[in-house]
């Protein structure tokens, strides 16, 4: 049977949204919440309750299942959770636990992969076939596509772009490591690259949207100076910019994607230093790769929701042996 509906959670550390998506990928209906602090259990009670309240009223023959995006390394034939950085989740069996009350499949993927779903099925992915997905906000996250198919690695843990060494003794990344693109693009690390900054007089207009607090500074303050046409600002966001375009010089040369999608708070916010990341791309790349397009993600902060639910109507086709 053709099920018309699926349910998409996308669990970050700040917020949890759900909504109940048709095929086409319309949300019907959506709920958003900031994420409990209360406990892993707090925020797996508050999956099924928004879960239960976006589908209400819909037959259970109708859903296809329930998608569930966490910002966490999720070994994807285990169904579980290895790692998690932000929310005290590793080791929690949130498939099980949200199966045990709720009559539907359940499936667990990473939020970086599934907001590269999304814009696979939906958005500025539809149609390539390999193509990878990078999505700057308080981590970087991506995703990758090859051959139509989500790249996931012997595990399921592939795919962690913001990950990759982009420095040698470069400096700490929140995930242990050292020199990784996350450790220049995260939000952490832009905000305080804005504090350095505004530490001198170059920095003004980075403290005026701080309203002048020089601790208060954050990434989104920098954006915001760099938009107004702050110079200092701007700066911040090419070099970053740079950074981000000599990491996806490697990948371009590794994989000859046919595009690149940017999302992520961050990375919407700034066209200019995507523009800049696709510059050093063109300059950089080995011959015959550099045609790679460079674009925006297209579904903003519905990304995960609309890839979660992507995934439930996969998972519930090959389940029952039907074919997109
Ligand atoms: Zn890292």
């Amino acid at each position: 049977m053709r099920t018309s509906y699926a349910v998409g959670v996308d669990v970050g550390g700040t917020r949890i949204a759900v909504g109940l998506v048709e095929r086409k990928g319309r949300i019907v209906k959506d709920i958003k919440i900031l994420t409990p602090s209360a406990g892993p259990f707090a925020i797996v009670d508050e999956v099924i309750d928004l879960v239960q309240e976006v589908s209400a009223g819909v037959q259970d023959s109708e859903i296809a299942g329930i998608g569930v995006g966490l910002p966490a390394q999720i070994d994807f034939l285990r169904q579980s959770i290895e790692f998690c950085t932000n929310l005290p989740l590793a080791g929690i069996d949130v498939r099980a636990l949200v199966m045990s009350r709720i009559r539907h499949q359940v499936t667990l993927d990473n939020d970086g992969n599934l907001a590269a779903f999304g814009e696979s099925r939906y958005g500025a992915g539809k149609g390539a076939r390999d193509f990878l997905m990078l999505t700057l906000g308080t981590g970087v996250g991506g995703g990758l596509f090859v051959n139509g198919e989500p790249y996931r690695g012997s595990r399921g843990l592939g795919g962690e772009i913001g990950h990759m060494v982009v420095q040698m003794d470069g400096p700490p990344c929140p995930c242990g490591g050292t020199g990784h693109i996350e450790s220049y693009l995260g939000r952490a690390a832009l905000g305080a690259k804005g504090k350095e900054v505004a530490a001198s007089y170059r920095g003004r207009a980075i403290l005026d949207e701080a309203g002048g607090d020089p601790e208060e500074i954050t990434a989104e303050h920098v954006v915001g100076a760099a938009l107004k046409g702050d110079e200092a600002a701007a700066q911040i966001l090419m070099e970053a910019g740079v950074i981000l375009g000599r990491a996806l010089v490697g990948i371009v040369n590794l994989l000859n994607p046919k595009l690149i999608v940017i999302g992520g708070g961050i990375g919407e916010a700034c066209p200019f230093m995507v523009e800049r990341a696709a510059e050093v791309i063109g300059e950089e790349a080995l011959a015959g790769r550099r045609d790679v397009h460079v674009v925006p993600a297209e579904l903003g902060n519905d990304a995960g929701v609309l890839g979660a639910a992507a995934l439930a109507f996969d998972e519930y086709d090959s389940r029952e042996g039907l074919h997109r």
